[in-house]
């Protein structure tokens, strides 16, 4: 350990080697319900895309694992170091390069924070809009984890804005991938493949993103319905309409009140309603203009009343966006409630209402309580499982997540695989693309050093 330590060290500097009981506890997890946490040999924090080539370079000729970290807060233990094996930290690469206000592009080191970038994109009336609901993420994580979030409806999710990146490959040789245009035609995309890997291909050390206008007017609109299955059924008619939404969420009635109360709101929804609602929609559209912005609201507002909603409420501004920001806080709230495991499942849109109905089932066949929130615009379900038994709880959330896949889904929406449903999704892959996956893996990580937890 000390000839590691010591050539760690030349190359990053002694202060930014960190082993033993210098580890702080909070780099052995990330925020996932089920994962262990685990120690590494080292912590490394380089700050330049050289240094982190060298890191690597040194860890392939010794063999050792390398895990790179964000802010580690992920949800499902992708960045949970490997024993004996080391842990890169971006934090001190944390730098917004440029704001490039012709192209209308951002170039940022992979340790900067949502709320760094949106900070400083709304002094140019600009914004990035990945807004995965914890804003102390880093790019780097977003990118690896290809992040999503409440305005994939309206955006894409991180995979659509990312034009470009320099990366460090599991050989410690640094790439640089696309540039400032938002297309190409020019042989296979290894950008596209780096987003979402979990760090299993490559290190990012700099990303290029995309940026819009940053529209002025935004409105809240919340509907409360008598069911889940009538909320969410709701949602490809809303998206029909044309009106373009930032965000289509829906969120139970088990889920608001713990959301509400977590947040201490009062979204002055009258009582007789709120005792009928099992679900809500909230729905949020943003214009450039307000007389336009007006318009959108009345026509959502009466295509809601159409569907079923019991009441339309637009909330002021200040109540929208405190709902908007508690939503995002709900995983802490269903922590604290004491959930034990959360499922992100994806299926298409259409088949929410089914997904949900079903779902509901198996909770009751297993005496669990499940209850949530979601992307329903993206078909992207958050559902926070309450089952102490373990065996019990492993295989419900086994039959939810085959359930989704049966259903045209997939295993994870947004918070990725990692090291929580590695299982489950290699159970469930196609086997000739698994096959494909492991050589691509190969191509880029010879001697397999690259978050090895995650990809077996
Ligand atoms: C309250 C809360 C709400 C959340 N809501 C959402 C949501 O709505 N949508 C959503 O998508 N996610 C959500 N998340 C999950 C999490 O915020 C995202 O997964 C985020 O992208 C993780 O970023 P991070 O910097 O914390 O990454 P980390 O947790 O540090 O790492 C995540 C993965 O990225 C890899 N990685 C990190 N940096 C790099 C790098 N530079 N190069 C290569 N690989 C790297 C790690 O190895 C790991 O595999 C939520 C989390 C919390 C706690």
């Amino acid at each position: 350990v000390t000839d590691l330590v010591e050539r760690l060290a030349v190359i990053v500097g002694p202060s930014n080697v960190l082993v033993g009981d210098d580890i702080p506890e909070e780099l052995t997890h990330d925020e996932a319900l089920t994962a262990s946490p685990q120690v590494p040999a080292a912590v490394v924090r380089p700050d330049s895309a050289a240094e982190v080539a060298a890191v690597v370079a040194l860890a392939a000729e010794l063999g050792l694992a390398v895990t790179a970290r964000g802010s580690g807060t992920g949800l499902s233990g992708a960045c949970v170091p490997s024993p004996g094996g080391l842990l890169v930290s971006f934090e001190r690469m944390a730098a917004i390069l440029e704001l490039d206000l012709d192209n209308h592009v951002a170039v940022v080191q992979p340790g900067v924070t949502l709320d760094q970038l949106d900070e400083a994109t709304a002094e140019v009336g600009l914004v990035y809009p990945v807004f995965p609901g914890e804003s102390s993420a880093s790019l780097g994580g977003n990118v690896a984890t290809n992040a999503g979030g409440m305005r994939a409806i309206k955006y894409g999710v991180t995979r659509h804005q990312v034009l470009g990146l320099e990366a460090v490959t599991g050989t410690g040789e640094i790439i640089r991938t696309g540039g400032r245009f938002v297309k190409s035609s020019n042989a296979y995309d290894l950008t596209q493949l780096i987003v979402g890997s979990e760090g299993t291909l490559a290190l990012v050390t700099e990303a290029t993103l995309r940026l819009y206008p940053r529209p002025p007017h935004v409105a809240t609109v919340l509907a409360p319905f008598a069911t889940l299955a009538a909320a969410t059924g709701a949602t490809p008619a809303i998206v029909g309409q044309g009106i373009g939404p930032l965000l289509v969420e829906y969120i139970d009635g088990l889920a608001m009140g713990g959301i509400v109360a977590h947040a201490g709101l009062d979204l002055g929804v009258a009582v007789a309603v709120r005792e009928q609602a099992q679900a809500y929609l909230v729905v949020v559209i943003e214009q450039r203009r307000q007389d336009r912005l007006a318009e959108d609201v009345e026509e959502l507002a009466v295509l809601l009343a159409e569907l079923g909603a019991l009441d339309v409420y637009v909330l002021p501004d200040h109540a929208g966006t405190q709902l908007i920001e508690a939503r995002e806080k709900a995983f802490w709230a269903a922590k604290a409630a004491g959930a034990d495991d959360i499922v992100d499942v994806v299926v298409p849109r259409s088949a929410m209402a089914a997904y949900i109905t079903r779902v509901n089932a198996m909770a009751s066949a297993t005496a669990s309580l499940i209850t949530g929130c979601g992307h329903v615009g993206d078909g992207n379900v958050h559902l926070s499982v309450f089952q102490p038994d373990p065996e019990v709880r492993h295989g419900l959330v086994h039959d939810m997540i085959v359930a989704g896949v049966a259903m045209g889904g997939a295993v994870s929406g947004e918070h990725g695989l990692g090291i929580e449903k590695r299982e489950i999704f290699l159970e469930l892959a196609d086997p000739a693309q698994l096959v494909l996956m492991r050589q691509i893996k190969v191509a880029f990580d010879p001697a397999g050093i690259l978050n090895p937890e995650v990809a077996r």
